[in-house]
């Protein structure tokens, strides 16, 4: 198994992730503050009574076994456990409404994703990202209204220890340089320990999702016992990153408690010599040690508070990655002319490669002819399909220039340049619902059902969706699994003949589809979009020798662009294909 990172590319460098992008991804979503401004003030005034607490306990201490003091603590610590809660409660509800709001805006985000950036991810990457990472963007909110109590708190009783005994108080401040860097240390370790524990989450979902959506093709080769270990690789990462987490955790804790046993110690040695000149009382230390805990709590709380930010840090690494890449403004750019007449679509030196050290096409210079048929044939691998992704604007060339008439298409709103183009693949997704459902996908408003079925004659869908017990309301299943591939095919045209595309392109449609349908519906698309611009992909030559223009493609070169008679005196490829094809191109042939 080839080892991939969250980016989808094994040789990608690691894109940076900077505490301040991280901060900056609270800034695009609002955050129900006010839940969290009421936990804070409940913290405070749980501080107030905790300190209360503090001095109940040194009373109790020291014999003082009155009624009013025994009630007085009963209460103080019945009250302090029933705001505890209150304030947990509000903070979840908080949470609960970012982890909402963070996620609708991570699947927003990657809707509006480039196709490039789309496809340079894994699916399942983008799945995980939006599943389970995005869920611990919450945590750091709840920890930053924990924080105002806890820093109020922090506060407050270093206050109060400072009040008991000055002295002692200032040689516990010796301790402040290694408590900050303790702070360091255990925020690094939990930042790394997060992203491990969330990098392998992912690879694992990866792995799982890719090879049990393929149980078919596994179980057609036999190769169970392959995944099983393939599977295990995967399984291992989270194991390996669990078992550093686990024990990385014992360390932080182990840093934690000698921080806090030093300021024991500390008390201790300046304590004891402080009573032995007499200038303590000898209950002094254990009083100093009452307040001392709170102090060390709240510190405790604070350094939680840390390792909760550095943790989230890491392990929302990949959704700041994507949030901070690049977006597609669907509404932004020059309008396109409003006439539904179509326009010649110019190629001016155009050319793109996915990755642009290695171009697929190279310096395309032709024009296909607006209202006429034009034929895209080439070798496996020549640039057919990424030239109709062009076309679409999905993706924009490296250099060069694609012309919807006069307009660049580069510089005009892309929902209304794809609005404008429909697009039939061999194999198109379909979506979970109702046949209907799928033919209307994309459709705005309600669409009558005269409609509906005309397109599906069109696509010579009609006479098996008439057949099944539930028509047009049958549901099709994920991804349309409960039908055939030439059923899913054919209701995929007929969603695309819905929308009644001035521009048309299909790439390879026909080649699920028997000979009777392919010609059905090659004839209605012809017919029924007369006048319009269709551009084909094809191998079949039936369907390229009718055409009215054909480019002929060469490893990402224009070979020749012209009319059938032309191509067979210019175009070696073109002969080639009729060639092989049957057809007979020796001098004067007619085809
Ligand atoms: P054709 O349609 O002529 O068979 P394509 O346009 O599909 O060719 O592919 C042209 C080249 O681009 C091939 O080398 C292919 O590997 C590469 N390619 C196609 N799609 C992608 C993609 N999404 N990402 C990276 N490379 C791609």
């Amino acid at each position: 198994m080839m080892k991939r990172n969250r980016t989808g590319a094994s040789k990608q460098k690691k894109v940076k992730f900077s505490m301040g992008s991280f901060l900056a991804f609270y800034t695009r979503f609002p955050i129900p503050w006010w839940l969290y401004i009421l936990s804070a003030l409940l913290g405070v005034v749980y501080t107030e009574l905790l300190m209360r607490t503090a001095a109940f306990t040194i009373r109790i201490n020291k014999g003082e076994l009155y009624n009013s003091v025994i009630i007085g603590y009963a209460l103080l610590t019945v009250l302090n456990a029933a705001l505890s809660m209150l304030q947990n409660v509000l903070s979840a509800y908080g949470s609960e409404k970012i982890t909402l709001r963070a996620r609708k805006l991570l699947w927003n985000k990657i809707l509006h994703m480039p196709l490039r950036e789309v496809e340079r991810r894994q699916p399942s990457a983008l799945i995980s990202g939006v599943v389970n990472d995005v869920a611990e963007a919450s945590s750091v909110i709840t920890m930053l209204s924990l924080t105002v109590s806890s820093v109020y708190g922090f506060g407050r009783s270093c206050l109060e220890l400072y009040r008991f005994n000055a002295t002692l108080t200032c040689y516990i401040l010796l301790l402040i340089p290694l408590n900050l860097l303790l702070f360091y240390v255990v925020g690094r370790i939990q930042h790394r320990s997060m992203r491990l524990r969330f990098e392998s989450l992912n690879t694992m979902t990866e792995f799982f999702s890719e090879h049990i959506s393929a149980a078919k093709h596994v179980k057609a080769h036999a190769m169970e016992d392959r995944e099983v270990e393939e599977g295990l690789r995967a399984i291992n990462e989270r194991y390996k990153a669990d078992i550093y987490y686990g024990i990385m955790s014992q360390v932080q804790v182990l840093f934690n408690s000698t921080c806090s046993n030093l300021g024991t110690v500390v008390t201790a040695l300046f304590g004891s010599d402080m009573i032995r000149r007499g200038r303590m009382p000898d209950t002094g230390i254990n009083d100093f040690s009452t307040y001392l805990t709170n102090v060390e709590r709240y510190k405790a709380e604070l350094l939680t508070h840390y390792q909760t930010l550095t943790g989230t840090q890491g392990a929302m690494r990949y959704v700041g990655v994507l949030m901070n890449g690049p977006q597609e403004v669907l509404d932004s750019g020059y309008d396109l002319p409003e006439t539904r007449e179509t326009a010649d679509i110019v190629l001016d030196h155009v050319s793109f490669g996915y990755d642009p050290e290695f171009p697929v096409l190279h310096d395309l210079s032709v024009t296909i002819p607006h209202g006429k048929i034009t034929a895209i044939i080439g070798n496996n691998g020549s640039g057919k399909s990424t030239l109709l992704k062009l076309l679409q604007g999905l993706y924009p060339p490296d250099s060069g220039r694609i012309l919807l008439g006069e307009a660049d298409i580069a510089s005009v709103k892309p929902e209304q340049l794809r609005a404008k183009f429909g697009y039939i693949l061999q194999n198109n997704p379909l979506l979970s619902g109702s046949i209907r459902d799928n033919i209307t996908y994309g459709m705005k408003g309600e669409v009558p059902q005269e409609a509906v079925a005309a397109a599906a004659r069109l696509a010579d869908a009609d006479e098996f969706i008439n057949a099944l017990p539930q028509g047009y309301d049958t549901d099709i299943g994920e991804g349309g699994k409960l039908l055939s591939g030439g059923q899913r095919q054919r209701l995929a045209i007929a969603r695309t003949l819905m929308r009644n595309p001035d521009y048309l392109l299909m790439d390879e449609a026909g080649a699920s589809l028997d000979h009777k349908s392919d010609t059905t519906i090659f004839r209605n698309v012809r017919e029924s979009l007369k006048g319009r611009t269709i551009v084909v992909v094809a191998h079949d030559m039936r369907s390229v020798v009718d055409a009215d223009y054909i480019i002929v493609l060469n490893h990402g070169d224009l070979e020749a662009a012209g009319a059938h008679e032309q191509l067979l005196a210019n175009s070696p490829t073109y002969r080639g294909y009729l060639e092989k094809q049957g057809y007979d191109v020796g001098e004067g042939a007619q085809v």
